[in-house]
């Protein structure tokens, strides 16, 4: 482990307006640490930048002193590349501004998802939100992103209108379709190793009516519940977003669930999920007319910090075989197992890095690795269900664990053209982030 000696991190703590901490302080402990605490980072320091000019100022004392940077807003994605980086958190970059007539939203960096919903919500609007409301904007954008609503609009980053950047010049500058196509093409979807994002402007959708919510039945029906969602899948509508969960939470039994999202009125939401009247009593039903800053409520997934492993796939079909594969043994010892139904507008033709996404599904599988021999037996229920599935062999970079890398999510070509910017933008490999674009 690198230790910066007291003489640099002081000539930081100098330099940059805004807060610093530094191994030995008191709060680094908590501060430097991921949000998914399974992972570990001996990061050399942690900046938390008080507004883009102290970017700029950050980027260009590390440069100078080939000190690679990690950005790093939250580390619901960590993969321990943050090792020996200064780390840099982007929460002050927190500025929301949306602009009903024109739909967009310029926010910060430091912008989680369920804050862009809270403002956007106010005027009868809606980003792309995945399920949880505390990962960055940035974050899942510069992955390409999945969202509840990607059947309608597509991928996250193909929201994003324009990035504000500072590049390993230092210098901040707009980058959009007419500013930097180059880096714009990568930005959606490239990972994050070719510049620091200070800002986006968002573009919004109109959603005056949402629905939405989860039915959850006991594990008995599993088979009954996993059968009825395939058959809806292959009709419903794109405003219409189906999510199968299968669910075994220490302590308890194991559970069934649909989640759903509408982006209309109950009652046609109803009419449409009809045939989910034809399985036995559920457990409960929280379906409702919902704000879309209430989306993560939906499947209550974690928001503060701890451990998880996942490992997810694209899926090539949902046919009897996989659908045993899924049910025919307990899901233990993982804790949910997800199959998202993808389609409609993310398997249309789009210049990203990532292009259409063709496949119809996606699972993915999550545990709790409380110890190390839990981690094991999770990554190797991991291993066999996904050997075992119809995986096309490639996933959304914002789905990568921290064994995988971006080849096991882009095509060829796209990492041939993401190696040379990194060449050209960073060659001295100022920018870190959770998954290498040179190697
Ligand atoms: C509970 C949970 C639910 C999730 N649900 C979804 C989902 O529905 N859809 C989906 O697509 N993904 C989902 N994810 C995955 C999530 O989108 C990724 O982990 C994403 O990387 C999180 O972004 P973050 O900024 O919060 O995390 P971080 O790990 O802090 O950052 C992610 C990456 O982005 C880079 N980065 C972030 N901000 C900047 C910036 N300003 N400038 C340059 N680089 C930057 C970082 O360097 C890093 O490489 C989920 C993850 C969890 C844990």
């Amino acid at each position: 482990m690198t230790v910066l000696p007291i003489t640099i991190l002081d000539e930081l703590r100098a330099t940059v307006q805004g807060r610093t901490w530094f191994p030995g302080d008191s709060e680094f402990d908590e501060v430097h640490r991921p949000w998914n605490r399974a992972v570990g980072q001996n990061v050399l320091a942690v900046v938390e930048a008080a507004d883009v000019t102290d970017v700029v100022t950050l980027v260009n004392w590390a440069r100078e002193r080939s000190l690679p940077i990690a950005t790093q807003p939250t580390g619901h994605g960590a993969t321990g590349r943050a090792d020996d980086t200064i780390l840099l958190r982007t929460t002050r970059l927190d500025r929301i501004d949306v602009t009903p007539a024109q739909r967009t939203a310029t926010i910060g960096a430091g912008v989680k998802s369920g804050e862009l919903q809270r403002a956007a919500a106010e005027h009868g609007l809606t980003g792309l939100p995945g399920s949880s409301p505390v990962v960055t904007v940035a974050g899942v954008a510069l992955g390409g992103g999945l969202s509840w609503f990607g059947r309608s609009f597509g991928w996250v980053g193909d929201s994003i209108r324009a990035f504000d950047v500072v590049d390993a010049d230092g210098r901040a500058r707009r980058v959009s379709a007419t500013d930097d196509p180059d880096l714009f093409w990568a930005l959606r979807g490239g990972g994050s190793e070719l510049a620091i994002v200070t800002g986006l402007e968002v573009g919004l959708q109109a959603a005056p009516d949402v629905f939405g919510g989860r039915v959850l039945w006991s594990g008995d029906h599993a088979r009954q519940v996993a059968e009825v969602f395939r058959t809806m899948t292959h009709t419903v509508p794109e405003g219409l977003t189906l999510w199968l969960e299968l669910l075994h939470f220490p302590g308890s039994e194991p559970m069934v669930a649909i989640d759903s999202t509408y982006l209309g009125g109950g009652e046609e939401a109803r009419e449409l999920m009809r045939p989910l009247e034809t399985l036995p009593t559920p457990l409960s039903d929280t379906r409702a007319q919902m704000s879309v800053a209430e989306l993560g409520a939906i499947t209550a997934e974690p928001t503060d910090p701890g451990v998880g492993s996942s490992r997810a796939e694209l899926l090539t079909s949902l046919d009897d075989d996989t659908l045993d594969t899924l049910l025919d043994s307990p899901i233990d010892p993982l804790l949910s197992v997800q199959v998202r139904h993808l389609g409609g507008a993310l398997a249309q033709p789009t210049d990203n890095p990532h292009g259409a996404l063709d496949e119809p599904y996606s699972v993915y599988m999550f545990g709790l690795p409380v110890t190390e021999a839990a981690a094991e037996s999770i990554e190797q229920k991991q291993a066999d269900l996904a050997r075992a599935l119809p995986a096309s062999g490639r996933k959304p970079v914002t789905f990568l664990n921290p064994h995988e890398g971006l080849a096991d999510a882009l095509p060829e070509e796209s990492l041939t053209r993401l190696r040379r910017l990194k060449e050209e933008r960073d060659p001295g490999r100022v920018f870190r982030g959770n998954f290498s674009i040179a190697d």
